[in-house]
């Protein structure tokens, strides 16, 4: 049954019209038709490293299975984890959070997900720049909240500015969200564009900031992303740091992200786990303590990795007249725009009108899969996953050059 045949029954509350599938899994969903149909597909919509979790932490998972950690934890995590992000977060932002300002959940996800069920009532708004990650308007809609999509543009590198937050803060704004490194620009806020951000919350003493730094640690810049608490202690209270283990340390499937804030919003989310799941799993937790605290050479060798695909992918797109690729600072992904491509025409005659035809002609004449910018809020674009081989992004962007050598102007 689809989600749409879903909705049409008694079942379904209400608020459950506010959510869409996520574009992903319909992605996945067009992905799995075609290769039934025995098409080869080369998936550049891939959102988890390609890596496998290094060794030491899946030895910490089976030692804590043995070692009989296979209990309920407190709902805010084993005392050990929490040392562990205690410790991160220090060496990360140089703040020292207490126990009670740090929350443990199911994936970065959750905890923004619970972030937003504790905090908004009806009509609250919350301010997405665009490009964003596909779950924030979702996830706010479902609250009863209102998602206000800001859109940024190339000239900003992508980034909200202060006076685009300005113009953008009523009454009701309870949040904006920043994601730094961006999914899917790349983009990473320097310290200064934070402090210019930051001032405008200074005169806006309602609003909270929800900073998702999930991929702080994939970072090919020469210094380590700045955190917003870094760049403005004194808002603290009103900063919600969320990040997680899942890209950094290759742990998508282990479920464990945390969170950092005021008490008041750590204790409410603590209290909603603890009468939703009780607690993350426990042997995951176990397994996230061996790699916030073990060796680091996994997360330097992968970037290293990552920096080489991302040349590889950026300037094989750069090649490819009509398309505009964006050099990511941060995370795994190409942020291209494809714009110019507009008005063009495949060989059967059918228009290249938008993002999407243009994905679904790529898919058709040579199995790549990209994820449209509409998704994320942002039509006239697309974004390409480099959590691949070499040799898959080689082969990605020959079928990438051959589809788009098709399309004719006129
Ligand atoms: N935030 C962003 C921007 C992401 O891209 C993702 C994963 N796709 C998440 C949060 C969720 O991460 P986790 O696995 O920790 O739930």
């Amino acid at each position: 049954m689809t989600f749409s045949e879903a909705l049409q029954t008694p079942l379904l509350a209400e608020r459950m019209s506010r959510v869409k599938e996520s574009p992903s899994s319909r992605v996945a969903d067009r992905v799995r038709a075609f290769q039934a149909a025995g098409r080869p597909v080369i998936p550049l919509t891939i959102g988890e490293p390609d890596f496998d979790t290094p060794e030491h932490v899946k030895d910490a998972a089976i030692q804590a299975i043995h070692a009989g950690e296979t209990k309920y934890t407190s709902a805010d995590g084993t005392p050990a984890l929490r040392e562990a992000i205690k410790a991160r977060l220090l060496r990360k932002t140089g703040q020292s959070y207490g126990a009670g300002e740090i929350c443990v959940g199911g994936g970065a996800k959750q905890l923004i997900f619970l972030a937003f069920l504790a905090t908004l009532d009806e009509g609250d708004e919350v301010i997405i720049p665009a490009p964003y990650w596909v779950s924030y308007p979702d996830m706010v809609t479902v609250h009863g909240g209102r998602p206000v999509v800001v859109a940024t543009t190339a000239s900003t590198g992508y980034k909200l500015t202060p006076s685009l937050l300005r113009e953008s803060i009523t009454d009701r704004t309870k949040w904006v969200v920043l994601n730094s490194p961006n999914n899917p620009t790349g983009a990473v806020y320097s310290e200064a564009e934070l402090r210019g951000l930051a001032d405008v919350l200074r005169a806006n003493p309602r609003v909270s900031v929800l900073c998702d730094e999930i991929y702080d640690a994939i970072n090919f810049r020469a210094q380590p992303v700045p955190s917003t608490v870094t760049a403005a202690p004194d808002l603290r209270e009103r900063i919600f740091l969320v990040n997680g283990v899942s890209k950094t340390y290759a742990m998508t499937g282990w479920r464990i992200g945390y969170g950092a804030g005021s008490a008041a919003l750590c204790t409410a989310i603590t209290t909603l786990q603890s009468q939703s799941s009780s607690c993350p799993s426990s042997v995951s937790q176990a397994a996230a303590v061996a790699a916030l605290d073990g060796d680091q050479e996994f997360v330097e060798r992968a970037v290293r990795i990552y920096a080489e695909r991302r040349d590889l992918l950026v300037s094989g797109l750069d090649a490819i007249e009509g398309l505009r690729p964006v050099i990511p600072q941060g995370g795994f992904y190409v942020w291209t725009d494809c714009s110019a491509l507009a008005g063009t025409a495949t060989p059967s005659g059918a228009r290249i009108e938008s993002d999407a035809d243009l994905a679904e002609h790529i898919l058709e004449t040579s199995g790549v899969v990209v994820i449209t910018g509409d998704s994320y809020g942002c039509p006239g674009h697309f974004r390409a996953s480099f959590a691949l081989s070499a040799d898959t992004i080689r082969e990605a962007v020959a079928g990438l050059a051959h589809s788009i050598s098709l399309l004719r102007r006129g």
